[in-house]
Parts: structure tokens; sequence; C-alpha cells
């Protein structure tokens, strides 16, 4: 049987960054650079004022203090926004808000609070012809140099980029209004399973709603890609055939399925695989997760997840994300991890990898403590939904005993409580 690690690699081999398409800077949220960005212009484009106050000539004002204020003759009063219409010659002053061109001849800002408009008594302000000068900032203060930020031609985000809030903002400061990012891929996802209902249907006896389906949706989008529902496949060979061949239909970049995988009576994806394209592998040493097919049909690869509900959520997090991340142009796609002190046994008696369900908190001295969240069988989604982690055994790991400090994979990363 294949590791975990051999099983990934050999997924990933089939899966590439798919074709740039230019996405509205709205819509590029968690889409990443197919191409490097480059700045079309300064930015910010032109000497700003940092500060509200008065536009000066540092010489004019070298000497300034509150006992021994200068005076100097208000000659405009300019907004963000505005171009200056007369440059600050020696003795005279713009009234200058933050955002502001610096016209032409001031080289500082002071701001209003060194200014005769903090003194209650002076009463000066917007429309008086004169201000005092109370303190001698070094020239250049408060003026934001035009292209500070980002040169005009200067590389700004480089391909590969991850698109956040920050970098969308940035992309926005140089005017790109469409960004060229790797499409998303289009994931079709069928649940098979005679057993299974609708979540919306009565459920008869014998029956199980179908769960898989629409964790496995939720698991395509929170990565980035977009889900396909290809409903339920009953376990015969022509339903199935007949539900893959809707998935070609649809132009899918992959499949999952979850179910009929394994070594039952009616676990038939493996049979599909095998008579609609090729199987490559259909078990990896891994527990939960032990039945995993994979395979390709024509050219779109197939990811079968196993049935169990926890088995096929570890077992996309394990393989589908990684695959959907690199089609989507992602190199890292690595969990972050913390080191956390064991508060129960964490046992592996399988000799596989075994994925044991943590939360983990972080204590008010900073240390992450991690509990194993109960029951740990394949079936139970309940432990699956109180963890925040991972504990991973290897094979060869027995035991973990209380108080031990593990390695802990986040799956959501704990915030700051
Ligand atoms: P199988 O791999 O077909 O033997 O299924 C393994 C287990 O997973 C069985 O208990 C199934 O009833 C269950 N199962 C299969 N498909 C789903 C599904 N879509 N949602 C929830 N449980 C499922
Ligand atoms: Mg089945």
């Amino acid at each position: 049987m294949i590791s975990v690690e051999e099983a990934r690699a050999y997924i990933l081999q089939h899966f590439k960054p798919l074709e740039t398409e230019y996405v509205a800077l709205r819509d590029a949220l968690g889409r990443v650079l197919a191409q490097e960005i480059v700045a079309p212009n300064n930015v910010p484009p032109h000497n700003n004022s940092a500060m509200d106050g008065y536009a000066v000539r540092a010489a004019d004002i070298a000497n300034a203090t509150p006992t021994n204020p200068v005076r100097l003759r208000v000659i405009a009063d300019l907004g963000a926004g505005y171009m200056p219409d007369a440059p600050v010659e020696s003795g005279t002053a713009v009234r200058i808000m933050t955002g502001a061109v610096i016209p032409p001849g001031a080289d500082t800002v002071v701001r209003f609070e060194e200014t005769s408009e903090a003194v209650a008594h002076k009463a000066t302000g917007k429309g008086s012809a004169l201000v005092e000068i109370l303190a001698a900032p070094e020239r250049g203060a408060n003026v934001r140099l035009a292209g500070e930020d980002i040169r005009a031609d200067e590389i700004i985000l480089p391909q590969g980029t991850l698109l956040r809030p920050t970098e969308i903002g940035l992309l926005a400061s140089v005017g790109c209004a469409r960004v060229p990012a790797h499409r998303q891929p289009r994931v079709a996802i069928l649940a098979t399973g005679d057993e299974l209902v609708e979540v919306d249907e009565p459920l008869p006896p014998g029956k199980i709603r179908n769960s898989n389906e629409y964790a496995n949706a939720a698991a395509v989008q929170k990565a980035g890609g977009i889900p396909i529902r290809l409903g339920i496949a009953r376990d015969n060979l022509e339903d199935l055939t007949r539900k893959i061949r809707a998935g070609i239909e649809a132009e899918a970049d992959m499949f999952i399925t979850s179910a009929g995988v394994s070594v039952g009576d009616y676990d038939i994806v493996k049979d599909v695989l095998n008579r609609e394209g090729e199987m490559r592998f259909w078990q990896v040493n891994m527990k939960p997760g032990k039945p995993l097919a994979f395979g390709l049909i024509g050219k779109t690869p197939l990811l079968g997840l196993p049935g169990n509900p926890v088995s096929a959520i570890i077992s996309f997090e394990t393989f589908a994300r990684p695959a959907i991340l690199t089609m989507l142009g992602r190199k890292n796609f690595a969990r972050p991890y913390v080191t956390a002190l064991l508060q129960d046994r964490a046992e592996n008696h399988a000799g596989r990898r075994n994925f044991i369900r943590v939360h983990v908190t972080r204590r008010a001295d900073g240390e992450y403590l991690a509990t194993t969240t109960g029951e740990q069988g394949s079936g139970i989604l309940t432990s699956i939904s109180r963890a925040n982690g991972l504990l991973e055994m290897p094979p060869e790991t027995r035991e973990h005993k209380p108080g031990e400090r593990v390695k802990i994979t986040m799956l959501d990363y704990p915030e700051e409580n």
C-alpha cells in the first residue's frame, strides 16, 4: 500500500495551474496572479501632504519657536484633489489638507498643532491672511514624496501571488481593473450509494442522508474551486457511468466521488474507472481514509474519496485541496502548524498514518493546548466538527502521552481570544 506522501506526490503530477483569464478586480480575492504586475505610474503620483497644516519653505521657519514665532502670509487654502495655482514664495504659506499636492516652492508641512491655529486667542485659521509658525520641523517633514510607495515600471506583485484584501488595494492603487489570474477549477462532485437520500427528503428505513456531497462541495468552494453537483449515482454501473459522463459534458477539471471504492459487493467506482478510464491506485496507508481511488477519465483526474464522512473530509484535505490549489496557481499549500501540549493520550494501533482530531486552544501564557475531540471513528462527524486541527501519527508511532509536545496541523488557525 502506498504512503500518504507517495499518493499525494503522484496525484499532484496530474495537476498544473489552469489557463489565465482576466478577472474584475472586485472578484479577484483569493485568486493567484498568472503574471507579474508592473506599476504604470508612481504611487503616490505627486508630492503631497501627510498632515493638515501649512506648506512652507523650511528656510523661512528655521528659527521658529512658540516664543519666537515666524509670521507668514497665507496665499491659498488647498484641499486634497486640487492643484495649487501659485508657488509658495519666501514669507508665504499655503494652508493645506492631508493628501493635497505640495505647491511648488514649498518643501515642508507644519502641522496645525504647531501653528497659531492651535492657539485659540490668536484667532487664525481658515480664511485668515496670516499664520504664525511655532516650531521648526526639519525640511521635508510631513511631505510624502511622489513614488515613495511604488515607482512607475516597478514590479509590484510577482506571478504566483495570492490576492488578499491588501493586494486588491495595491492593485487598485495602480489602476489594475482587470487581473490576470489562473482560472478556477471546476470540480464535479458525485455521491454514490443506494442508501443515500437528499437532505430535504424524508428518511425512509434503511437510508441515510447524503452528507458527503455537501461537505465536499463546501470544501471545494473553500479551497477556491467551483463545485459542479452531479447528484447521487446509485450503486450500478449504468447510473454511475451516466453521471460521470455528465461531468465530462460539464467540462470538469477534476472529479471527486465519494464511497464505492472499498472492497464491498457494490463498490463499483473502481469498475467504472477501469471501464471508462484507467485507475492508478485505490488504497493509501492512512487512517481514516484507506480506500482512495485515483485515476483518469480521459484526461480528467478522478479522486474517489471513501464513503465514511470523516474519511472523506480528511482525504479531501490531504489530496483534493492540494490539487485544487495547484490548479489555482498556488505553490505552497501546507497548513500552518502549532506545537501544542497534548492534554490526553493519543494511540495508533493501525500501523497506518493516523489523523487524530484535536481541538487547540491558546492559554493566556501563549502555550497551545491540544485535546482530542472524542470518538475517532470514521463515521463520527461530530468529532471532526469539534476539531480545529489534526495530530498526524506516522505508522510507526504507537502513542503520544498526555503532556507531550506534539505538532498539530491547523485546519482553522485559532484566533486571538
Ligand atoms: P462505502 O465506501 O460505499 O462502503 O461507504 C462507506 C460508508 O460511508 C457507508 O456507511 C456509507 O453509507 C457511507 N456513505 C457513503 N456515501 C455517503 C454520503 N454521501 N454521505 C454520508 N455517508 C455516506
Ligand atoms: Mg456504498
